[in-house]
């Protein structure tokens, strides 16, 4: 195991394997758990061939829940909080896979950002959803901030941002207090020109500005500025050229956050998405039908519905379907 956050002694912890293709026993649930190691409590078959599994973790270290078709190679899917609050994780992968295998592994030191992984070339990606437009990443030693706002309580559990992404000019955006108490200065910041301009001095000199059609390097990442607008008469709010969504490239993974848009012809066209952050909520950006007629057309490999309010990202889900191949990963955005 390359990834040395994994203690030796903590043997890969097998608690259960389970094929897709059979229903999973209860009975090979660790009955009597250790509660020094992460251990299986129920996994499950949900709806539309996802698997939940719900996990008691230990309390004294973050504890990383890892996926395999074959036994042999382990992939991380998710790091939980070391917590005495039960956990649990739905699997939407596992309805487009033959075989699925899972264990749970007690990692030897804390890992600054939980959330789900993405193997890239060059370390993991870990997401972490806040809220609405809002979340982090975390890359190797760098901590990315997206569209910080709502108070330094939200990033209270999160190390300081290496690099800040800032999408528009709106409040659930930009806001000037957050980027001062989450010392944003101290960052490299990316935004469109509008946003610089609302910024205080000490950020302008940490900004990158970036036009739609840019492309950059900040700190070992591949950016470029997509646009984000409105399309549909009478919905005003987004003027093209004035903010920016983000592809960024993370050893060889794509990543899109698409900023606050329609289904504009940029997302349609663009390609081989690892990881797609779309909004979908009217009357700003749109609605669950034309999201999901887009994801359906760039078929990211997964995507997150986000900046959704009272959207029915169930039904989104649905809409997007399952024959051309792309992952809806629902997670807790409010
Ligand atoms: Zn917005």
């Amino acid at each position: 195991m390359k990834d040395k956050r994994i203690h030796p002694l903590a043997v890969p912890f097998l608690a259960l394997a389970l094929a897709v293709s059979v229903q999973p026993a209860s009975a090979q649930l660790t009955s009597n758990p250790d509660p020094s190691k992460p251990s299986f409590s129920e996994v499950k078959y949900v709806a539309g061939g996802e698997i939940l599994l719900r996990l008691n973790v230990p309390t004294n270290n973050n504890s990383r829940l890892e996926v395999s078709t074959d036994l042999v190679t382990w992939t991380p899917l998710y790091t939980f909080p070391a917590t005495p609050t039960a956990q649990s994780y739905t699997d939407s992968t596992a309805p487009f896979l033959p075989v699925r295998y899972y264990r749970a592994v007690q990692l030897a030191a804390p890992s600054p950002v939980t959330g789900d992984h993405l193997v890239t070339a060059d370390g993991d990606v870990v997401v972490y959803p806040i809220n609405h437009a809002t979340f982090a990443a975390n890359w190797k030693d760098k901590i990315i901030y997206f569209d910080p706002v709502g108070g330094a309580t939200r990033f209270r559990t999160l190390p300081r941002p290496n690099i800040v992404f800032i999408t528009d000019i709106h409040g659930d955006h930009l806001e000037a207090s957050t980027l001062s108490a989450i010392d944003a200065k101290n960052a490299d910041i990316v935004a469109p020109q509008a946003v610089y301009q609302q910024l205080a001095s000490d950020l302008k000199a940490k900004t990158k500005v970036m036009a739609n059609g840019d492309k950059a390097e900040i700190q070992g990442i591949a950016v470029e500025a997509i646009p984000m607008y409105n399309i549909t008469a009478g919905r005003t709010g987004h003027t093209k050229g004035r903010g920016n969504g983000y592809v960024l490239t993370i050893g060889g993974k794509r990543f899109y956050i698409a900023g606050d848009t329609e289904d504009i012809p940029e997302m349609r066209a663009l390609k081989d998405i690892d990881m797609a952050f779309v909004c979908m909520n009217l009357p700003f950006t749109m609605d669950i039908n034309q999201a999901a007629s887009a994801v359906r057309e760039f078929r990211p490999k997964v995507v997150y519905p986000y900046h959704y309010s009272s959207s029915d990202v169930n039904r989104f889900k649905q809409l997007v379907g399952k024959d051309v191949g792309v992952e809806v990963r629902l997670r807790k955005w409010y």
